[in-house]
């Protein structure tokens, strides 16, 4: 009986570890972005699904230097103002579209669909091997699942109305998108001036998928220093490091006014 017990309670725990590592790579909570599950690990906590993160050879982010500038078709957004459900992942604070979303961006002729907007500081992408305190990532989906990410920088300076609606939540933001709503308008969260620079790259975080259309605007917003310390407060180092560039072409619109 003793030994029956014993082997129950080691089978309880057992059973209860196989549970909590398997909810934490569910919720995707298991990788870091230090240490052991940092991002040199990724692929070695899940060599299945995280396998690209260490064997891709066109991944993301990267350190943008001497881009090819060629005439580009702007992209063409048709964001619109709608509530937004602001939560937290364990990774970033992310808004999304609540409701029937009709937010969109045509690339080359496809248009995404607008899925959400996430933050990393400092930026993911370097320019000349600088950050900026912060990069905002928006996610973009087509009909046929691919993915166009425009990625924002963001710069001390003025105090940014637009921005405060989601800054004044990301503190108290849980984990449920529906539990903190606010008004955005979408469109008036992306610099005015849409000279972007362009390349084929990966999704920053495991599973690191490849065949992302890369869209960074080249000029960044401003946000009042205590706005980004709200960003940084939130989570600070949450940025991927730049990436091995192989034979990508990075290419630069060569019409600045735009
Ligand atoms: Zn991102």
């Amino acid at each position: 009986m003793k030994s029956f017990k014993k082997f129950a309670a080691v089978a309880g725990v057992a059973i209860i570890a196989t549970a909590v590592a398997s909810s934490a790579t569910a919720a995707g909570t298991a990788w870091t972005y230090t240490g052991l599950t940092g991002p040199s690990h990724w692929k070695t906590i899940d060599p299945t699904n995280y396998a690209t993160c260490a064997d891709g050879t066109a991944q993301s982010p990267i350190n943008i230097v001497a881009p090819t500038r060629s005439d580009l078709v702007n992209l063409a957004f048709s964001y619109k103002p709608s509530e937004a459900g602001i939560f937290n992942n364990g990774h970033t604070v992310e808004a999304e579209p609540l409701g029937t979303s009709t937010s969109a961006v045509k690339i080359d002729g496809v248009s995404y669909n607008f899925a959400q907007f996430h933050f990393h500081a400092p930026s993911e992408h370097e320019i000349n091997g600088m950050h900026y305190p912060v990069e905002i990532h928006f996610v973009n989906k087509s009909a046929d699942g691919k993915l166009a990410v425009v990625g924002v920088f963001v710069k001390v300076g003025a105090t940014n109305a637009e921005w405060a609606p989601f800054i004044s939540k990301m503190l108290s933001a849980t984990a449920n998108a529906e539990e903190t709503k606010v008004e955005l308008d979408w469109a008036k969260l992306l610099p005015r001036n849409k000279q972007t620079i362009r390349y084929n790259g990966s999704l920053t975080t495991p599973g690191c998928t490849e065949g992302v259309k890369w869209n960074v605007f080249n000029h960044a917003i401003e946000m009042s220093q205590a706005q980004i310390n709200t960003f940084l407060e939130a989570y600070s180092g949450n940025n991927r490091p730049v990436q091995p560039l192989n034979k990508r072409v990075v290419t630069l619109d060569s019409t600045s006014a735009k």
